[in-house]
């Protein structure tokens, strides 16, 4: 009998036109806390679903802004991890093979890009694009001058002031992330539904499968005809659904999955 990894890979190396959809757990082994570990501290205290919100914000504009300023240190001084790498290589390797591949990822962070993706699709936007929170206009703003270190633990007792809108009087900035509530950017929803549709093969690596809409991407590329593996330490409710059901972190066995394909 051939092991479930055996088969994924038999999988990986057949498929034509192949999908990737990942959460918090791709950048975890590049010790970007997923929002499960992120929930230490101060953030105990908070279900993400209240802390992830516009009326969140409204709050305590200087604790949620600090929170995010910190969030995009930490990205910035993370480095790609193997799992990144070897997804940015299955996908150079599909495209001059008559195949693609897209990436769909929850993350807000640019670690797929850095590991070598192209037209990655943030179902959930980006923590590098600011907007004012009154007239939605975009603007700069660099988060290494904010003076915010990227140290693993969030620091309560240094808090920034919110950022006035350049643009109109009243605005102060807000992270161009999509917050509970929010409708995703369509334009990238639309995109990975499509990718979807065509697929052969489905793979979702490390997300909880908690957060809709994006939980139900997966079932609609099995439904659509793909094949379904998942990547995860932890069983989720997509394990059982799954066709096949990796339990190992994605630095770790992304590079074994296309070890022979990209060989
Ligand atoms: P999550 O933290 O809910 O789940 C992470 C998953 O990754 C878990 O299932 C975990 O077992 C798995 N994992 C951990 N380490 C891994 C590894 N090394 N390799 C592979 N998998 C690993 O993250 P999510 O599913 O991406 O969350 C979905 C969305 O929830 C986020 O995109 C975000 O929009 C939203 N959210 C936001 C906030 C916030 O901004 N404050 C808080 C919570 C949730
Ligand atoms: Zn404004």
């Amino acid at each position: 009998m051939m092991a479930d990894i055996e088969i994924a890979a038999k999988w990986v190396a057949e498929a034509r036109s192949v999908v990737v959809l990942t959460g918090a757990g791709m950048s975890a082994e590049s010790s970007v806390p997923t929002f499960r570990d992120a929930q230490t501290g101060l953030w105990e205290r908070f279900e993400p679903e209240h802390l992830a919100t516009e009326d969140a914000f409204r709050a305590d504009p200087s604790l949620v802004w600090t929170w995010y300023v910190w969030r995009s240190m930490l990205i910035d001084t993370a480095i790609p991890n193997a799992g990144h790498t070897a997804i940015g290589a299955w996908q150079k390797h599909l495209a001059v093979n008559n195949g693609s591949l897209t990436v769909a990822t929850q993350n807000v962070d640019d670690l797929h890009e850095r590991g070598g993706a192209d037209d990655v699709l943030h179902l959930h936007g980006s923590l590098h694009n600011y907007r004012c929170l009154e007239c939605s206009r975009p603007a700069a703003f660099d988060p290494r001058a904010a003076g915010i270190r990227a140290e693993r633990e969030f620091d309560e007792d240094n808090i920034l002031e919110p950022v006035a809108c350049p643009h109109c009087a009243t605005g102060i900035l807000r992270p161009g992330v999509v917050w509970f509530g929010e409708m995703l950017p369509q334009d990238a929803f639309s995109s990975a539904i499509h990718a979807l549709q065509q697929a052969d093969l489905v793979l979702v690596v490390g997300t909880s499968g908690l957060v809709q809409p994006a939980a139900s991407l997966p079932v609609i590329g099995q439904e659509a005809g793909a094949k379904l593996v998942e990547m995860n330490p932890v069983h989720t409710d997509l394990s059982n659904t799954a066709d096949i059901y990796l339990k190992s972190t994605a630095a770790a066995m992304m590079p074994q999955l296309l070890d022979e394909l990209l060989a």
